[in-house]
């Protein structure tokens, strides 16, 4: 008998609702491509997510792939533009 099982990790990341439209300038190439992202990374067994790995909010900049890890709070506060709500520390 032999089986063959495969393991490996599923990336389920998706936007946040309601943050669709937000654009941060990143601080890495200074291009106002960040988004903000829900991150849902899974372990897969025979291509079947089981468990997950990684659980949170990121924001993520879409031409250098540069990402830190976000809150409510933040996601917040940029949104509506608060103090220093355009730039990213
Ligand atoms: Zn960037």
């Amino acid at each position: 008998m032999f089986f063959f099982f495969t393991c490996g990790s599923a990336d389920f990341s998706g936007q946040i609702s309601g943050y669709e439209g937000l654009r941060v300038v990143c601080p890495h190439c200074h291009n106002a491509a960040v988004t903000a992202i829900k991150r849902r990374t899974f372990f897969t067994f025979c291509f079947i997510p089981l468990v997950p790995i990684k659980w949170g909010k990121e924001l993520r900049c879409t031409i250098c792939q540069y990402h830190q890890s976000t809150t409510d709070e933040q996601l917040e506060q940029m949104a509506n533009g608060g103090p220093g709500g355009a730039m990213l520390k």
